[in-house]
């Protein structure tokens, strides 16, 4: 699909590479009506801006957001309402403990209890192999109100934690901050109050300040903020994401050195994940990655996950196994908690 190799990304003359790939974006981003690029509207038609992730869109009459989520005629008819704090499109299901969660190697999670598992549509990434790629199905019948979400979620006994991911967080980030506090709010004036983990797992492309306020919910709450740290080079993450990691690598960094650490207990507040696509993201870059995470701090957890072909990438095959061993061998280098995820499509059980 990308038709272009890793050497080629990061050595050839990006003036001949860079348009090469937009236009790889391009032409998917067409076959599900989103836009290009961000629309970034001259000031005087400037009529709906959003900063809640990097692509910082500014909309005029007739724009499409990069996410999907904001536009504003479809806003304002009523056909797509503006997400906000008390409205998010979302689609939850209970997982039973301990989940599938990505998390679940280290997770302190209770047992015989569930997990809220929070899908959130709409992404500020364009993965070429995207592995939930329905976010982008955005329609108004997913539409929840955050009160009545909030009272499900804490009348169910059953729920120690919560899980946001989709698509990206980062798109909808008020309404998950809202609903975290809301259920919290309920928790707190419990007689014997019960835990309740709030967890995000994100692609860390958000607002600084949003995201802040994420990991303090995670951290004070005893949960976990999961960064996907798909590649390490910006141009690698040009071609296969359609957008720049440089804010992932930013508020990783930030968070890390701020909040790693912090609670003193056995459950990690972050840890990161990697996806070893076949011929892209191989030991270099994941080097490169454990390198950078262990300059922040060694202990944070890190998991390499097999890949398997899906959306625009299924003719690429299942990570060869010697490249996870490889790759396995190389985080271990560098950081103390390493796990392969992923790896009963390699066989192992
Ligand atoms: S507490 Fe967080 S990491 Fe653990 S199972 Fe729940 S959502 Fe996953
Ligand atoms: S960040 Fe995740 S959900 Fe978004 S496009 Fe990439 S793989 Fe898909
Ligand atoms: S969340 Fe990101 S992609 Fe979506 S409208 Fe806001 S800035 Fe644009």
């Amino acid at each position: 699909m990308l038709n272009i190799c890793r050497e080629c990304i990061l050595k050839r003359d990006w003036e001949i590479v860079k348009p090469h790939i937009l236009n790889v974006h391009k032409q998917v981003r067409a076959l599900v009506d989103l836009p290009p690029e961000p629309p970034k509207a001259e000031k005087k038609n400037i009529k709906l801006k959003c900063n809640f992730c990097i692509n910082e869109c500014a909309l005029s009459e007739n724009d499409l957001s990069y996410c999907g989520l904001r536009n504003v005629e479809r806003n304002q008819s009523g056909e797509l309402p503006i997400p906000s704090k008390r409205k998010g499109y979302i689609h939850g299901y209970l997982d039973p403990i301990p989940t599938n969660c990505c998390n679940a190697w280290f997770c302190g999670g209770a047992n015989n209890t569930y997990s809220y598992a929070a899908f959130l549509y709409g992404c500020s990434f364009n993965c070429l192999f995207c592995q939930n790629a329905s976010h982008k199905q955005i329609s108004k019948k997913y539409m929840v109100d955050v009160e009545s979400l909030a009272d499900r979620i804490y009348n169910n006994k059953k729920v120690s934690c919560i899980c946001y991911f989709g698509g990206t967080p980062e798109v909808q980030l008020p309404f998950t901050i809202n609903l975290a506090n809301l259920i919290l709010e309920k928790i707190k004036e419990e007689e014997h109050p019960r835990k309740f983990r709030v967890c995000w797992e994100w692609n860390g492309s958000g607002n600084k300040t949003l995201v802040d306020k994420c990991m303090q919910i995670a951290a004070n709450s005893g949960g976990n903020i999961k960064f996907d740290l798909k590649s390490f080079n910006e141009r690698l993450n040009l071609a296969l994401c359609g957008v720049s990691n440089s804010r992932t690598l930013e508020n990783f960094k930030y968070l890390a050195e701020n909040y790693f650490g912090s609670r003193g207990e056995y459950m990690p507040e972050m840890s990161a994940c990697t996806l070893l696509v076949p011929g892209y993201v191989n030991y270099e870059e994941v080097e490169l990655i454990a390198r950078f995470i262990s300059e922040i701090n060694p202990e944070i957890p890190y998991s390499l996950l097999v890949f398997h072909g899906d959306y625009q990438m299924r003719d690429l095959p299942i990570t060869p196994r010697k490249q996870a061993e490889k790759c396995l061998e190389t985080a271990k280098k560098y950081l103390m908690h390493v796990n392969l995820g992923n790896k009963f499509l390699l066989g192992f059980p």
